[in-house]
């Protein structure tokens, strides 16, 4: 019988901005998915976050967004299937009481985003093919200040597990301008590669998702139907990473938008 615990240590590079991101993980021996290997890509992501807010800091643009400063957690936030499953999962592993509190949490954001008008235009998938209706809808969920079910006191209460979006969206303007991106010009850091983008791409090839993601906050809805998408990437740790290396690559050939 397989030791299921069983790790093996790999070392790889990743291809970031015409450089290459030296890395080591330790990754499960026997069979694994790309679910459960989201905290090496959530450990990677951070560590090309943590370059960009170097240069930033060495650019004179340091990085503003704060511990305290929710603003931008009223906007529509893009989840891959994969974080979605581990989500769910960890919602799941939560004490009853703390479960139904964010159960009650997703409805009022869901109920005030539907009296809105917002539910409906999400529903409709038009919306992905255009980018002047997809700036829209942007736009018109921000308006609605309807706050991420995990936002608490202002402070994602998720904060280490956050989707890999969030730790994308990194402002170098002053965090006042956050209060509404459709009227002032708010600054962001272009990130070289988007982790988040690669976890779309496998998405999308899963039950021929137009988007490979869900807004967060369908995640409770979502995780009702039992969904594993990590089972259609699965393989050893070895294996499962170097699909997602490999992916990386493609799309840092130029695939990504
Ligand atoms: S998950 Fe956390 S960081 Fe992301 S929108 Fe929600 S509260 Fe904000």
């Amino acid at each position: 019988m397989p030791d299921a615990s069983a790790t093996v240590r790999a070392t790889f590079s990743l291809p970031v901005a015409g450089a290459h991101l030296q890395a080591s993980a330790q990754l499960p021996a026997g069979q694994t998915t790309l679910t459960q290997l989201l905290p090496i890509i959530q450990n990677l992501e951070n560590a090309i976050i943590g370059r960009v807010a170097e240069e930033a800091q060495a650019a004179g643009s340091p990085i503003s967004c704060r511990a305290g400063c929710g603003a931008c957690c009223r906007q529509m936030v893009p989840v891959s299937l994969f974080e979605a499953e581990a989500l769910t999962e960890w919602m799941r592993s939560l004490p009853e009481e703390r479960q139904n509190e964010l159960a009650e949490r997703f409805h009022r954001a869901l109920s005030a985003l539907r009296d809105a008008g917002v539910i409906d235009k999400i529903v409709h998938d038009e919306w992905v093919l255009g980018e002047e209706q997809t700036q829209q809808l942007a736009i018109d969920y921000f308006h609605a200040h309807v706050a991420c079910p995990f936002l608490e006191n202002e402070n994602c209460s998720i904060h280490p597990i956050r989707p890999l979006a969030c730790r994308e969206y990194l402002v170098v303007s002053s965090p006042e301008l956050c209060q509404d991106p459709s009227v002032h010009d708010v600054t962001g850091v272009q990130l070289p590669l988007k982790l988040s983008r690669v976890l779309y791409s496998f998405g999308q090839q899963i039950e021929r998702d137009v988007r490979g993601w869900i807004p967060l906050v369908f995640l409770m809805a979502w995780g009702k139907g039992d969904a594993k998408p990590g089972d259609h990437v699965a393989g050893t740790g070895e294996e499962v990473l170097k699909r997602f290396l490999a992916r990386v690559a493609e799309m840092s050939d130029g695939h990504q938008d």
